[in-house]
């Protein structure tokens, strides 16, 4: 699973910086997640391959998550795309996107469909055969959703040495069975136990996407144990208050959220544009949380 951050401004195009997006891989699907203002300039100067993105995910309406929206779409029509593409979103991106389409006389030459979320629980809201995709629900100004993304669990590699150990060659439906995760039963009755046979299941990879949002413990809840959980942090320590009034979060108290949660790294992101960089937001949430880092646009992260 490989993570490419696309954008990581909340207040403008400062500093270099561009609006939220990331790019989520795995294997040959590829996910977008946000689609700020200037998505469409970022994938390309990081050749991302989001042509063949078919599954969208938007937090939020706010304009700096979905204003690069119209473009990505229109310039696909360009291209003659025909692959269809599902947008996931809180409430109201239908009636943005079509009116857009019919405003602009857009001649769409693939299938937009959209599906509407509900950001106030987390529920499952699309899977396909090595993940599930869930909602999170954020405490923002506006229903706002985060995404977390689940591997699901893969069938059980055979041991090499297994298989003569307990003569399983050309035995089909004993190595069904263990990949399944069940004991065998050979011809004479004997049962082998199942972690006889296989190696160690793998660790299922996760991660999560939080923006934006207030510290919240339904947060803490939903993404417990995740690899990796990229969490807001649009302020530093000294705009505390003004993270409170914004249903922001500082990136310490993002630190707080990944403690709290037990996960295995964090990642900040949306920082606003009062901020030249990054140095501070670090600092302050390293003091709480060791594996913390910057998501610095154009940087990719694995799982
Ligand atoms: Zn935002
Ligand atoms: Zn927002």
């Amino acid at each position: 699973m490989k993570i490419t951050i696309l954008g990581n401004s909340s207040g403008g195009p400062f500093h270099g910086r561009h609006y939220t997006a990331q790019a989520l891989q795995l294997d040959a699907h590829l996910f977008l997640i946000d689609c700020g203002e200037g998505t469409q300039m970022q994938i390309h100067q990081h050749k991302v391959k989001a042509d063949r993105c078919k599954q969208l995910f938007i937090t939020h309406l706010h304009g700096d998550h979905v204003f690069g929206l119209m473009g990505l779409i229109t310039n696909w029509c360009l291209k003659k795309r025909e692959t269809p593409l599902t947008l996931f979103s809180p409430p109201g991106l239908r009636e943005l996107i079509e009116t857009t389409i019919r405003v602009c006389g857009v001649k769409m030459t693939y299938p937009l469909e959209f599906v509407e979320v509900d950001a106030s629980v987390s529920h499952l809201a699309f899977e396909n055969n090595q993940l599930e995709v869930w909602t999170i629900p954020l405490n923002h100004r506006s229903p706002t959703s985060g995404w977390l993304f689940r591997e699901k669990p893969k069938p059980l590699n055979i041991r090499p040495e297994a298989i003569a150990e307990f003569n399983l060659e050309g035995n089909i439906e004993a190595f069904k069975a263990a990949k399944a995760g069940k004991d065998v039963v050979l011809p004479d009755g004997a049962v082998i136990p199942n972690a006889a046979i296989t190696l160690p299941p793998l660790s299922l990879r996760s991660y999560a996407f939080c923006s934006d949002t207030a510290p919240s413990e339904k947060v803490i809840e939903t993404v417990r144990g995740v690899d990796l959980l990229y969490h807001e942090a649009t302020f530093c320590d000294e705009h505390l208050e003004e993270a409170a009034i914004s249903f922001h979060s500082t990136a310490r108290q993002a630190a707080e959220v990944a403690r709290a949660a037990g996960v295995g790294r964090l990642l900040l992101g949306h920082f606003s544009g009062r901020y030249t960089d990054e140095t501070r937001h670090l600092a302050e949430a390293q003091e709480v949380f060791k594996e913390t880092f910057v998501g610095t646009e154009g940087s990719d992260w694995l799982i």
